[in-house]
């Protein structure tokens, strides 16, 4: 494809998202601030429930938080550019929340990216990059030399390993990685973003702790991950016994949910990163209720925008 077809393509998509195809939501104005969970799942492989992926999108930027599995795709159902984002946020290495960096840096590349994607995350990223880079050297050669004549380097990558603090601040939007404890993760963020009309946090994955709640207080919208409490029990599998231990020490329960929603107090919370272990979506806001959560709260579906 010419690149004038595919920068057009882009501008229509993202006309195509402004105008609110496929959505719930009432038409909101172009250079608003829009939350869009491209991917709500966990590593169970389920249809509805793509990788975690939660874009945030301003006016017509695109940052976008953890590539899941299935991240292009959801990209293109979102109506949202499937040649690139503004940048990349990872939360942490975990399979999970990466299977869709390669996607995310080889698609984007195919349809159209001259660029360098701008990605963000924990230090361990430049190696996962330089790896991925190497083990696609075959397709990187015959694309490039061969017929499909794609641009030299327009799969490059500016990887940012970050620390806790300000990682990101450009024309209004400012991104503050937030240190949180996952298991045995020595480095693990949740993402606040602030733009010119609306404060999110995302949890990534993450126990509670308190550095999250404080970043969470009085923000328009909370994204965090969830288990229901109720269903927390050792699994009839070798060493099943130990799941109720690591869910505890990685993730953060309905109602531990609801208790730190409580003390924060976000204007709308979404459950997202869904461990069902069975629990229906009742029971999960059953959980954030009986935490103390009295406030909006929803349990997040892939492409929805709010
Ligand atoms: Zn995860
Ligand atoms: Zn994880």
């Amino acid at each position: 494809m010419p690149n004038r077809i595919i920068a057009a393509a882009a501008v229509a998509a993202l006309a195509a998202f402004a105008s609110g195809a496929h959505s719930t939501q009432a038409q909101t104005p172009a250079d608003s601030t829009i939350v869009v969970l491209l991917g709500t799942g966990m590593p169970r492989p389920n249809p509805e429930a793509s990788g975690p992926a939660t874009a945030v999108v301003v006016g017509g930027r695109v940052y976008l938080f953890d590539a899941g599995p299935g991240v292009e795709r959801q990209l293109a159902a979102a109506h949202l550019p499937i040649n690139g984002v503004t940048a990349l946020f990872l939360t942490h290495l975990h399979t999970d929340h990466t299977l869709g960096y390669p996607d995310l840096v080889f698609t984007s590349w195919v349809m159209g990216r001259r660029t360098a994607l701008q990605a963000y995350g924990p230090p361990g990223l430049r190696r996962m990059t330089d790896h991925l880079i190497a083990a696609w050297s075959e397709d990187i050669a015959v694309r490039t030399s061969g017929l499909e004549r794609e641009a030299p380097g327009g799969y490059r990558v500016a990887v940012h390993e970050i620390r806790a603090g300000v990682v990101y601040d450009s024309a209004g939007v400012r991104v503050t990685a937030i240190p949180v404890r996952h298991g045995e993760w020595r480095y693990a963020f949740a993402y606040r973003i602030d733009t010119p009309d609306r404060s999110i946090v995302i949890s990534g994955d993450t126990r509670p702790g308190d550095a999250l709640t404080a970043a969470a207080r009085g923000v328009d919208v909370l994204v965090h991950e969830v288990y229901p409490e109720a269903r927390l029990a050792p699994e009839n599998r070798p060493r099943g016994e130990d799941w109720p231990r690591y869910m505890r020490a990685f993730h953060t329960s309905d109602v531990e949910v609801g208790r730190l929603a409580a003390t924060a107090q976000p204007r709308l919370l979404i459950l997202y990163h869904v461990v069902r272990m069975g629990g229906t979506d009742e029971e999960l806001l059953a959980g954030v209720r009986a935490g103390g959560f009295a406030g909006r709260a929803v349990v997040g579906k892939d492409l929805e925008r709010y």
